[in-house]
């Protein structure tokens, strides 16, 4: 998930089952790249699964972005990544939190469950440079996974933070920002989707 826009190069899917992969040649892949629009696999907890999370967090920070999933650096794992800073109605003092307290990371994500009335806000995608929209998502989510190490956890979390669980969770199952806009959302964005569509042909 992204708040401002940035670049980055696009390329092919990289990914081959039989293969283990290069951390450093991960690249963040750009809407309408076809590795945004597959169901991710759960993966096998490896060092190899290992080093890509923690490249994964670099690219994310690199980015400026909150939150990065597998697919869009050209894998179709069940794996993201995430740290939304603390700032202003932020805490990750907060129960539950609506900030990181560093660099989270999701392996095998599954979501238990998700509470409230659905809420707007403004999301960007760094797979989407530029396009920033109003997506409405249940305020609480609650998500298990495995985390760097391997070790299984649970996590609920609110405001930002859980906006962005939501998010990055979508990128798994092939679902973007542009699927959530409502045609008011989408025309803002027009100019902007097209232009990444022309980019790619
Ligand atoms: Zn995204």
């Amino acid at each position: 998930m992204h708040a401002r826009g940035g670049s980055a190069a696009a390329s092919g899917t990289l990914y081959d089952a039989t293969m283990t992969v290069d951390p450093a040649s991960l690249k963040i892949q750009l809407y309408p790249a076809s590795i945004l629009r597959e169901r991710c696999e759960p993966v096998t907890y490896t060092d190899n699964v290992r080093a890509v999370a923690q490249r994964m967090v670099e690219m994310m920070y690199k980015a400026d972005g909150v939150g990065l999933a597998a697919p869009q650096v050209g894998l179709p794992w069940m794996l993201f990544v995430a740290d939304v800073p603390e700032d202003e109605g932020r805490s990750s003092e907060t129960t539950p939190p609506s900030a990181s307290r560093g660099a989270e990371v999701f392996i095998n994500p599954e979501i238990v469950g998700t509470a409230g009335i659905p809420e707007p806000m403004a999301e960007g995608c760094l797979s989407l440079p530029g396009v920033l929209g109003e997506v409405f998502r249940p305020p609480t989510v609650t998500i298990r996974a495995l985390d760097l190490e391997g070790n299984p956890f649970e996590r609920t979390a609110t405001g930002l933070l859980g906006r962005c669980y939501l998010h990055e969770y979508d990128h798994l199952t092939g679902v973007l920002i542009l699927d959530k806009m409502d045609d008011r959302e989408l025309r803002k964005n027009k100019t902007l989707i097209s232009s990444l569509e022309r980019r790619a042909k």
